[in-house]
């Protein structure tokens, strides 16, 4: 017992440690890249596509950086009643390009007039992290569906995909930092995501059968919910 409380503390000071070191080279890299984008703009010769390419590689840097220190301390701004199907329509138009590139499929089902409390940002963030990873996962010609739906006083949020699957070792492993399976992955889009879910105070599951696909279930407390007639009752109270 005694020796599970020492590590847990020495878990928390070498996260902390790396979160410093995280926010101490951000700041330089945001100042390098600042002239970098000046220079890559006056650029006309050879040097322009060496550019592109260093600017490339350190917004992969400040991403993974931004990540991590998200993941060591999800910062929630402003907390707002935030409308569930708004929120994912949003998210699937930024995804929208990825996922033709990708030739995978998203369709999406809603149900208006739902909110959560949020910082929307964050819960945006989550939920491209585990769409990008079911778009990632599929090949050419699958599908993401994507469904949001409330019962009582919950809203769930399921996605699902009909890529490579995973194993329950590999399930099992999801939410542990920098686990990646990919060549360029970084390990860091789940556990980000499961942080910003429980910390809305709402909770993530996972189904998954190898060839087959991953399903992706996220339960958050509902906010309010808005009767289908608002908008027309509201007007009516106007007119009186
Ligand atoms: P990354 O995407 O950078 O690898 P993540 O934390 O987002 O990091 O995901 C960790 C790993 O979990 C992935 O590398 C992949 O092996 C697995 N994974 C996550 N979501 C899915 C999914 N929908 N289908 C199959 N594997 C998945
Ligand atoms: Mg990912």
């Amino acid at each position: 017992m005694r020796k599970e409380i020492l590590r847990a503390e020495k878990l928390n000071t070498l996260g902390e440690l790396a979160a410093s070191i995280a926010h101490e080279i951000r700041n330089p890299l945001t100042v390098v890249k600042g002239f970098l984008q000046m220079m890559h703009k006056q650029e006309k010769g050879d040097n322009y596509y060496y550019l592109s390419l260093v600017l490339t590689e350190l917004g992969r840097a400040e991403s993974i950086i931004n990540d991590y220190l998200n993941f060591a301390k999800p910062q929630f701004e402003k907390l707002e009643g935030a409308e569930l199907a708004e929120i994912i329509t949003e998210v699937t138009l930024l995804l929208e390009a990825f996922a033709a590139k990708e030739g995978v499929q998203v369709n999406v089902q809603l149900e208006w007039g739902i909110y959560v409390k949020t910082d929307r940002n964050q819960l945006k963030q989550a939920l491209v992290n585990i769409i990008k990873n079911g778009i990632e996962a599929t090949d050419e010609g699958g599908e993401v569906n994507i469904s949001q739906v409330s019962a009582g006083n919950e809203s769930y949020i399921v996605i699902s995909d009909t890529g490579k699957g995973m194993d329950s070792a590999q399930i099992a492993r999801l939410g542990t930092i920098f686990y990646t399976t990919k060549n360029k992955g970084t390990g860091l889009g789940t556990s980000v995501s499961i942080k910003i879910i429980e910390a809305m105070g709402g909770s993530i599951s996972y189904k998954s059968e190898i060839g087959v696909g991953t399903e992706v279930t996220i339960i958050l407390p509902t906010y309010k919910q808005k009767p289908s007639d608002y908008t027309e009752q509201t007007q009516m109270n106007n007119a009186i």
